[in-house]
């Protein structure tokens, strides 16, 4: 368990967020200040003509945000909407880790974007290998923390292996560690279970993502959720940049939570109905080693030769993702499901690879 210390400056996440950070003014821009309805606005030195164009954005995109928390279960405050999920996980990095001190702790294989990060703000990144069949074991993850541990990544369901990770195995990690843990959860949708959204209130060192992207059919609105307590999404407002989401994908992706997430769910079916025979088909082929057990809309199996397989879907206009440089990965390829032609396409382009 935790050192009382440690617990202690964690609730009052001094000793966790850099100092400058912490005692950052933060801009304030002209809707910071005014908030309400006007008839006349002269304050953002925006051109009169062009509406609704002419108008700066909602910094905090307070009506988006209502949306959301009535779908996800959580109070509109625990919400940071980002340019996508890696503006979140960016600013995971710039609030909490300072450069060339901290570090942060991530499974390996996992997404790429938590390693980039780390590089690009000059923050050591310590890999912990998944065990057999791609699971997280919680002990080997504290093992590789120390004092300057700031974060530690999690990917549930994770990219590009597929799977959920054990519940009781990030539990240990919640309760264990005394900085942040980031769960990645954009593939949560696809997984047959609520994720840990539930447990928000629960964990004060909680960091969710989730995003638009991948289930909800919104890649490119660019448009990503960071869930946390008040006090950490705070901290990120901070720093984030003004306007970072512009009027058009707020009102775009309002526009289609208004609807619910009943067309979101039908289409979470879909993609789940075509995954078993799309695996049933795969698993009858020769040059398909394996098929890795997934909780996503996407597939990693291991085949005979990777790079001249995806040499040859490539030349059929086919393209799945060659994974078979990342670490455990060996002549993988990641397949993302796709419509039933597609998926048929991909299969009968596999039958005829000699
Ligand atoms: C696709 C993906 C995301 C989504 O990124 P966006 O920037 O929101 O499009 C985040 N995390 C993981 C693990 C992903 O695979």
């Amino acid at each position: 368990m935790l050192s009382e210390k440690r617990y202690n400056d964690f609730m009052n996440l001094r000793a966790l967020v850099r100092k400058n950070i912490f005692n950052l003014e933060p801009y304030s821009c002209a809707r910071d200040e005014f908030q309400g309805e006007a008839s006349v606005y002269l304050d953002a030195n925006e051109s009169p003509y062009n509406s609704p164009y002419n108008r700066y954005p909602d910094p905090l995109q307070r009506s988006l945000k209502e949306k959301i928390a009535k779908i996800k279960g959580v109070r509109a405050e625990q919400i940071l909407i980002g340019n996508g999920s890696d503006e979140s996980i960016d600013l995971t990095f710039r609030v909490f880790c300072e450069p060339s001190v901290d570090n942060v702790v991530a499974m390996e294989p996992t997404y790429g974007m938590y390693k980039v990060c780390a590089d690009i703000n000059n923050v050591e990144y310590r890999k912990v290998a998944l065990e057999d069949g791609f699971k997280l074991r919680s002990t080997k993850v504290l093992d590789a923390v120390d004092e300057y541990t700031k974060v530690i990544f999690l990917c549930s369901p994770n990219n590009p292996t597929g799977n959920l990770m054990d519940k009781a195995e990030i539990l240990k990690i919640l309760t264990d560690f005394g900085g942040i843990i980031a769960i990645d959860e954009a593939y949560i949708d696809f997984a047959g279970c609520s994720g840990w959204l539930p447990k928000l209130d629960k964990y004060p060192n909680l960091v969710i993502y989730q995003t638009f992207s991948k289930a909800w059919g919104l890649s490119s609105m660019r448009c990503g959720l960071a869930f946390a307590r008040e006090e950490i999404i705070v901290l990120f407002n901070k720093v984030k940049y003004p306007y970072n989401i512009s009027s058009l994908t707020q009102n775009a992706v309002s526009e289609q939570l208004s609807k619910g997430d009943e067309q979101k769910n039908c289409w979470v079916e879909q993609i789940l109905a075509e995954r078993r025979p799309l695996i049933d088909m795969l698993r009858q082929m020769k040059i398909v080693k394996e098929i890795y057990h997934s909780d996503a809309n996407f597939i990693l199996i291991k085949v005979v030769d990777a790079n001249k397989i995806y040499e040859y879907l490539t030349q059929k206009g086919i393209i799945v993702r060659n994974r078979s440089r990342v670490s455990l990965c060996d002549d993988c390829l990641r397949i993302t499901v796709g419509t039933p032609d597609e998926n048929h396409a991909l299969v009968e382009a596999l039958k005829t690879y000699l």
